[in-house]
């Protein structure tokens, strides 16, 4: 298509599409614009022909966030232009579909980091800007969209509008986290963060309890610039391993600009210096089974226990990417794939809270494999996953045998949460009901009046928004 011009053969490759976590798929007609103009025209022609359209970036959405709900995808993936980038100021602007892998490679050796990047490099600014992720400074740093400027965007009527974080702050904290219902983000302006090393200096230290873990994990937000958790879903006690780390400040790095430059950042190829990374997955395939993943929990904790608190020195992309570091991790979960559970509860009940999440999935006989703690805060985003408090995201293996029962388990725990004051995250849910939705969003309603002024049509929907009950005539 060329760019500008009305689209010839619009939505015409058909594709099955899968939410990231592959337990839900969908048959979809992709187009695959190429510039803000020919967003607006296929859009144009969406509401011509009354027919309703999701957006799509790299589809890493556990759930069915980037799922259709008519057919319909468009997807940013060819949108990959850096627009600008100031580096004395350390601004850049970029299309929707360059991903956090090409924005960090691009600002790294002029001494920037992207101040927010999620568990993943693989994700689009544009879908991390519609979910408002956060990464591991959550509770200092906040979600990527507290680092956006100002973002351009396609609205379901075909007008573009740039939308500036100063100067329209409601419609802006509407859009940030809005899952793509409001409008296509075409271009993003995002600040980023001064570096002097490419080094992080880590520690990690092993805890027997989900009490102690807390603790340790809070405790450390108070010096470091990241922190997480990871938790033994198996074990009674809730014990793990905190990981947290900070910047190494100027003078602090002997390698100096050395460690900026890309080939510093390569992902390790042999994991623990010994397994080519290429043949984990494969290694961890007679471990896909409760009991295997019982044993390589407990393997985890005790190593990290016998090693005791120790500090190293780690690439950002190997701190921050580590699911990157395991090609095809996600296929353990063959062949029904996994969905992701993440709750978001208040510092003061989160242990007790967490705590009893674990237990009533152990009772179901659903045990997380892999379960993941971190430190956040709230924010203005209508609707915000932030929260003064703390998540707990499971990841859960689907099978044919298992499905209805889980989703009745993830029902129950999403009601333990919402007693405890708390709330859920749009890029991992594939569970909720719009019941508990409500209840969980307080800021829905002020999201429904942008709705219905910006879209009255619902032109711009997925599957979620459709689950939900999200869209303009829906309750
Ligand atoms: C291994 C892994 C680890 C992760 N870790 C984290 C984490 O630590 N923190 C975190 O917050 N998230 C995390 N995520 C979730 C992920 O960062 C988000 O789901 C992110 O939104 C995915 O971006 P995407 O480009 O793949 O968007 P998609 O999944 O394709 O789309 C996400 C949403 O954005 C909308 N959208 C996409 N592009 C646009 C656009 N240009 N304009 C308007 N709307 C758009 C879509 O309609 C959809 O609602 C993780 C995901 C994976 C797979």
């Amino acid at each position: 298509m060329t760019p500008g011009s009305p689209p010839a053969a619009p939505f015409h490759e058909w594709h099955a599409l899968a939410g990231w976590g592959r337990a839900v798929w969908a048959t979809a007609r992709v187009a695959r614009p190429r510039a803000a103009d020919d967003v607006a025209a296929l859009l144009a022609y969406a509401a011509e022909q009354r027919r309703r359209v999701t957006v799509r970036g790299a589809g890493r959405s556990y759930g069915d966030a980037a799922l259709p709900a008519d057919l319909l995808v468009l997807d940013t993936g060819r949108m990959r232009r850096v627009l600008a980038f100031d580096r004395d100021e350390g601004r850049i602007t970029v299309e929707p579909g360059v991903t956090v892998e090409q924005l960090w490679r691009t600002v790294l050796p002029a001494g920037w980091w992207p101040p927010v990047v999620p568990g993943t490099m693989r994700p689009t600014l544009g879908g991390c800007v519609a979910l408002n992720v956060h990464g591991k400074n959550q509770y200092c740093a906040g979600s990527i969209g507290e680092h956006v400027e100002e973002i351009e965007i396609v609205s379901a009527r075909g007008t573009r509008r740039v939308v500036s974080a100063v100067r329209d702050v409601d419609l802006f904290h509407a859009v940030v986290g809005g899952a793509g219902l409001l409008g296509v983000i075409v271009s993003v302006t995002l600040r980023l963060l001064r570096i002097t090393s490419g080094l992080l200096d880590v520690c990690a230290a092993a805890h027997g309890s989900l009490d102690e873990v807390a603790q340790d994990l809070d405790r450390r937000c108070g010096g470091s610039d990241y922190v997480v958790a990871w938790i033994d879903g198996f074990s009674r006690s809730g014990r793990g391993v905190v990981h947290s780390a900070r910047h190494l400040r100027e003078g602090e790095d002997a390698s100096g600009a050395d460690s900026l430059r890309l080939d510093a950042q390569e992902l390790p190829q042999r994991l623990l210096g010994v397994v080519p990374r290429d043949r984990v997955a494969l290694l961890m395939k007679p471990f896909a089974h409760g009991p295997g993943m019982r044993f390589v929990n407990a393997a985890k904790y005790r190593v990290a226990a016998l090693r005791g608190e120790h500090r190293f020195r780690q690439s950002l992309a190997a701190f921050h990417f580590l699911l990157d570091h395991v090609p095809g991790w996600r296929s353990i979960y063959d062949p029904g794939g996994l969905i992701q559970h993440q709750s978001f509860v208040p510092a003061a009940a989160a242990a007790e809270v967490h705590g009893e999440l674990l237990a009533m999935c152990r009772a179901a006989g659903i045990v997380s494999w892999l379960a993941v703690c971190k430190r956040h805060r709230p924010d203005a985003f209508l609707l915000s996953h932030g929260i003064d408090g703390f998540s707990l995201a499971l990841d859960f293996r689907v099978t044919d045998a298992n499905r209805e029962r889980l989703w009745r388990l993830c029902g129950e725990m999403d009601r333990v949460v919402l007693g405890a004051g708390g709330h859920f995250y749009l890029a991992k849910d594939l569970t909720a009901s719009p019941e508990t939705f409500r209840a969980a969003y307080p800021g829905i309603a002020r999201f429904r009046e942008w709705k219905r002024e910006l879209d009255p049509g619902g032109v711009l929907t997925s599957a979620l928004a459709e689950r939900l009950r999200l869209g303009p005539a829906q309750e």
